[in-house]
């Protein structure tokens, strides 16, 4: 293994964060690499190759503000084109000159010796003066552990490990979950395959979808006139602010919600029965709201069976359930999401006490000041870090808003000479006390489910509790008097000094 040498900045992940994070330090002047244990860049735009993988945040939203796709040609993309757009524009920014590809970090640990980072990859150490993550939170597939997995016959899959060359035609296929990803490979894999298992453990709220085509007119005006797509955008943009997120926030018109999916449901599925497995026992928005229009029908369909009750084990080339009833597959497809609050990623992470990020979140439970930087922790900066997720809307919105503040920060450093900025510990509790009394009555929090957005305390972790704009707001200028620093000697002033 070689040493990779030491750098100003390293980024960790080369998805809409590492990438944006790139573009941002390159037009500061900032000398960065990027790590990426894949091939490619994407991210999680990458991994996720599932068939009928597509985003159910609208196109013209999910996207860089500063680098809009008028060709886009579905108000919902599809995977393929998502990630091809984040190629061109990784290409358009240079950004792809500057990642190491398949080198994965292993370990992080702050040096507060040297005041820097030092890292250790699958192709070398590496340090660098400031660490910015953009690992991704849906990044681990979060596997569950069947009794006799191991010995099943059949091919395994997780949805976000998907084998494109894999072709369920004709198969026995069982499906495990009924979340987002789920929803959107159920009705592909329908049609394809022989016979189709979907194991459900809870129903979802299942919401027409207004998806269509993007006529050439329309791409031919958006590419003569840029400002109609941003015009588009930004009412996208303020329906999914002040028409959903007050549901999820404060309650208000989740009846609505409830209706539309309820009157969905209805005329989609007509044996009474099945309707009623389908049918969800906790507030809508609790999870994330999935629609989809091919879903319910897939579920109906003859060669379908929706089993409910619970799986006990695998034996052979056999699924078993509870209730004793052994059903033969090809294949298991785990649907079953991703290891969110318990990421490994944290546990990689050293701090100045010799405590990893994981050990001082499962003391205090998970949290960070900005959903960006940890007190103990000096130089890291985390792209859609701990409450920064968003139910309505599009999470590069929020990766966009923090850039400025990493940058601003950055920036501070090397004009005032700081090798150390660290959040105080006092500003971190109060941030991290206003969030969780946002979300106390949320329907995240309060909807009677259980998700990702819980940690194992049962604290919302994840999700950020207000208007997005007022997110970026509050990360627009870099407050440098809620952080300690630590001047270089040489440059190092009275009113400068670590508190
Ligand atoms: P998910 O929403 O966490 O759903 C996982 C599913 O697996 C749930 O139905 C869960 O059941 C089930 N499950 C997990 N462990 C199980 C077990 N041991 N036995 C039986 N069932 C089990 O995961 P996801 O569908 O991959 O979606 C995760 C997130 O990815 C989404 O919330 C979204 O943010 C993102 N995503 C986005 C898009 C997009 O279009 N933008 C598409 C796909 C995914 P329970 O509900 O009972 O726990």
């Amino acid at each position: 293994m070689t040493d990779l040498g030491h750098h100003s900045v390293v980024v960790i992940g080369a998805g809409f964060g590492g990438i944006g994070a790139s573009i941002r330090l390159a037009e500061a002047g900032i000398e960065h690499v990027i790590l990426e244990k894949a091939g490619d860049v994407g991210g999680t735009w990458w991994a996720n190759r599932y068939p009928g993988c597509r985003c159910d945040v609208p196109s013209h939203l999910y996207s860089f503000s500063f680098a809009l796709n008028p060709d886009w040609s579905d108000t919902y993309s599809l995977q393929p084109e998502i990630h091809r757009y984040l190629r061109r524009v990784a290409d358009e920014y240079g950004v792809v000159e500057r990642v190491r590809f398949n080198t994965e970090v292993t370990a992080a640990r702050w040096d507060d010796g040297a005041k820097c980072w030092r890292i250790d990859t699958s192709a070398g150490p590496i340090s660098a003066d400031a660490l910015i993550s953009a690992h991704g939170f849906l990044s681990e597939p979060a596997v569950p552990h069947f009794p006799g997995i191991e010995s099943f016959t059949g091919q395994v899959m997780h949805s976000a490990e998907w084998d494109p060359s894999y072709d369920v035609g004709g198969k026995r296929v069982g499906v495990i979950g009924t979340g987002a990803s789920a929803v959107q490979l159920v009705p592909i894999v329908q049609r394809q395959a022989k016979q189709l298992y979907v194991f459900q453990r809870t129903a979802a709220w299942i919401l027409p979808h207004r998806g269509r085509a993007i006529r050439p007119w329309e791409r031919a005006a958006y590419r003569r006139v840029p400002a109609l797509q941003r015009l588009v955008r930004q009412l996208v943009y303020l329906r999914n602010e002040f028409l959903i997120l007050p549901a999820l926030l404060h309650g208000k018109r989740l009846d609505l919600i409830r209706k539309m999916a309820l009157d969905h449901l209805t005329a989609q599925v007509t044996d009474p029965q099945l309707r009623e497995k389908l049918t969800p026992t906790f507030a809508p928005g609790c999870k994330r709201l999935t629609p989809t229009n091919d879903y319910l029908p897939a579920i109906a369909a003859a060669n379908t069976e929706l089993v409910t009750d619970g799986i006990k084990e695998l034996r052979g080339d056999e699924i078993v359930t509870v209730d004793g009833v052994a059903r033969r597959l090809d294949v298991l497809v785990l649907a079953t999401g991703f290891r969110v609050t318990d990421n490994t990623f944290p546990a990689r992470v050293v701090g100045r006490s010799g405590r990893t990020l994981r050990e001082v979140w499962d003391d205090g439970s998970m949290g960070g000041y900005n959903g960006t930087t940890f007190a103990g922790f000096p130089n890291l900066f985390m792209l859609a870090g701990p409450n920064t997720g968003i139910g309505h809307t599009s999470l590069v919105y929020m990766i966009e808003a923090q850039l400025p503040y990493i940058v601003g920060a950055l920036r501070h450093m090397r004009d005032n000479g700081v090798v150390a900025l660290d959040v105080r510990p006092d500003v971190q509790a109060a941030y991290n006390e206003m969030i969780q009394r946002k979300l106390r009555l949320s329907v995240w929090n309060t909807g009677g489910c259980s998700s990702w957005y819980l940690d194992k305390l049962g604290r919302n972790s994840t999700i950020w509790p207000d208007y997005t704009f007022n997110f970026a707001k509050r990360l627009k200028r870099f407050d440098v008097e809620s952080y300690y620093q630590e001047i270089a000697p040489s440059k190092a002033r009275a009113d400068l000094v670590y508190g």
